[in-house]
């Protein structure tokens, strides 16, 4: 038996061999061999009853999933506009140029692959990569150079400067939340003695609403899923935050997980869940060793697992299941589909998950801050969160802030705090921007900056980029406007096709040899995406171009050629490498002017 067989075979008995497994089976095989080697194919589709081209699908569906042998050390740039900011380019440069590698490209002697990928969620530490899915932050010139000796001399990652691997929560301003110091338990135990319906009703009092930014009301998901009959009921708790420039979920986890786990098992409780699922985004892999550890810790202590606190109806545990690299997945049925194994594509709704879930069953979706907040409502009370907030937006909102400004990091604020408030605590001197709720949000002038975080008025996931004066506004459009052609999943024409066209003219744009017809091209493509997209991504994917074409007319206008129309393909350009092969060169050979 080769080691590919003998791993996979151990795999396959450790952790089963149904269909779901699947894409943690490939993320397992990805990580020890920097690749999936074909017999591993062969042998998952045999043991799971799986065609070898469904498994090549998937694999062909999540960025950190390859067929073709990365490096030893597989490097992995953020390419976040944030990230940028901060200088990630030229560390990038300096470092393919220091180890010879072409981008992309394994090292010819497979030591070492170099390529970029999407936000990391170190935002605030940036400029960050992942190191073999390890992330490393403040990624300097002098951690650059020890880097390059490091690779070379092929060190393990183990005995690697543990400083690099160090992220900081960089907690900056705390209320309700970062400040709490729930018991372990209690929640749960508060559950057991007065009963679900009082902790649904506490949870409806407090307005609590999700935290991923769309504001739906938790008690009323809860309800849904508890009163629709089925054979089996899920909890799944959502911690895919892919949004670029958004980290609060890796703060969480990392200093609440156990609270996190204690909403989940409320929920559990409530809804009458056996099973639970937290889907961890493949960025935060290093999280998982730690989460892990407080499932273990929570097992032991009775709060998971059979019986629950003595209670001899309720048994409930929690699996954690890892992404791949696929911004689509935070979507919440996309989720559910590749935490049944396969590709992330977005579900018809209706049904919404909270009737028709994982495998078709009630399944409640929430975001990791949503967690930490019910169970601190069910200890606590509904004063916890309505004492603080607005009207329709109780409570408080954790806010990633990144971008040009002194003090990036987690800041906790109730809603209602103004857009000015937060840049004045942040350090941010004079921006000329701010990219609120990630690339598919809103882009913020100065003039809106008197408006509030709250539902009803700016409603974010929690990412809050800062674009300073010295920025070049359209460099972030064309970041985003490139992230989401990237992470498009492919499956309807309106955000496959019209994210490249858009992507194709924001780069005209870029290069200067866009006119005016092209940015009322870019508009109507625009609308059409948003119109008829199949799901949330390709509807807001337009966002930063028609928000800043809107708001910022004069960065486009200053880069407009002075032509009234200008092709976007330039076919002599295109036909060049075919006269190279051809040898022809005569003037047959080019477009004739024909006016
Ligand atoms: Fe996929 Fe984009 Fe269509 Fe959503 S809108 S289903 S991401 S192609």
């Amino acid at each position: 038996m080769n080691k590919v067989t003998r791993f996979t075979t151990g795999l396959l008995a450790d952790s089963g061999d149904t269909p779901e497994q699947l894409l943690q089976h490939l993320c397992a095989i990805q990580q020890q061999f920097s690749y999936i080697p074909e017999p591993a194919i062969q042998q998952l589709a045999d043991s799971l009853s799986i065609y070898p081209a469904q498994i090549r699908s998937v694999i062909d569906f999540y960025s950190f999933l390859h067929t073709e042998a990365r490096g030893d050390f597989d490097i992995l740039f953020s390419n976040n506009i944030t990230d940028r900011m901060n200088g990630s380019l030229t560390q990038f440069d300096t470092l393919c140029h220091r180890l010879n590698v072409k981008p992309g490209i394994p090292r010819a002697d497979g030591r070492v692959t170099i390529d970029t990928t999407s936000c990391t969620g170190i935002c605030d530490q940036g400029p960050a990569l992942l190191i073999n899915g390890i992330a490393v932050s403040n990624v300097d010139s002098a951690r650059i150079d020890s880097i390059a000796e490091l690779v070379e001399t092929g060190a393990a990652l183990t005995d690697w400067p543990a400083e690099f691997f160090h992220i900081n929560d960089n907690i900056q301003l705390k209320n309700r939340i970062l400040n709490s110091s729930s018991m372990e338990g209690n929640a749960i135990r508060i559950l057991f003695e007065r009963g679900p319906d009082h902790i649904l009703s506490v949870l409806e009092q407090s307005g609590l609403r999700g935290r991923g930014g769309a504001g739906f009301p938790t008690a009323t998901k809860w309800r849904i899923c508890r009163d629709t009959i089925a054979n089996h009921h899920y909890v799944v708790c959502n911690a895919d935050e892919g949004e670029p420039g958004t980290f609060k979920d890796r703060v969480l986890l990392n200093r609440y997980a156990n609270t996190v786990i204690e909403g989940m098992t409320l929920c559990a409780a409530v809804i009458g869940a056996e099973k639970g699922y937290l889907y961890l985004r493949g960025e935060y892999r290093y999280l998982l060793a730690e989460l892990e550890s407080v499932l273990m810790r929570r097992r032991n202590h009775h709060l998971l697992g059979k019986n629950i606190l003595g209670q001899p109806d309720f048994h409930f545990d929690i699996d954690i299941h890892l992404g791949a690299g696929a911004y689509i997945c935070g979507e919440e049925s996309a989720l559910i589909e590749s935490l049944e194994g396969k590709r992330g594509i977005p579900r018809n709704r209706p049904p919404y998950p909270v009737t028709c879930g994982f495998h078709n069953q009630p399944t409640v979706v929430n975001n990791v801050e949503t967690f930490v907040a019910a169970a601190n409502i069910a200890e606590s009370g509904v004063d916890w969160l309505r004492s603080t907030g607005t009207g329709q937006s109780p409570g408080t909102k954790l806010l990633s802030i990144s971008g040009n400004c002194e003090r990036p990091g987690i800041y906790e604020y109730p809603f209602g705090t103004s857009v000015e408030q937060i840049l004045d605590d942040c350090g941010a001197v004079h921006p000329q921007a701010i990219q609120v709720a990630g690339a598919a949000g809103t882009t913020l002038p100065t003039s809106e900056f008197n408006r509030t975080i709250a539902y009803e008025d700016l409603s974010t996931g929690g990412s809050f980029m800062v674009i300073g004066q010295q920025q070049n506004l359209l460099e972030m459009v064309q970041n985003f406007s490139h992230f989401f052609c990237h992470e498009s999943c492919g499956f309807c024409t309106p955000c496959r096709v019209g994210g490249q066209l858009l992507k194709n003219l924001v780069d005209k744009v870029v290069a200067g040899h866009a006119t005016a017809y092209d940015l009322t091209e870019m508009q109507n493509i625009g609308r059409v995406m948003q119109q008829s997209s199949h799901c949330g991504l390709g509807a807001t994917a337009a966002n930063p171009v028609l928000d800043t074409l809107k708001k910022f007319s004069g960065v486009y206008s200053k880069q407009l050629a002075n032509t009234d129309y200008e092709p976007a393909f330039n076919l002599d350009a295109a036909v060049e490498v075919s006269r190279q092969i051809t040898g022809r060169d005569d003037i047959d050979a080019y477009i004739k002017d024909r006016s």
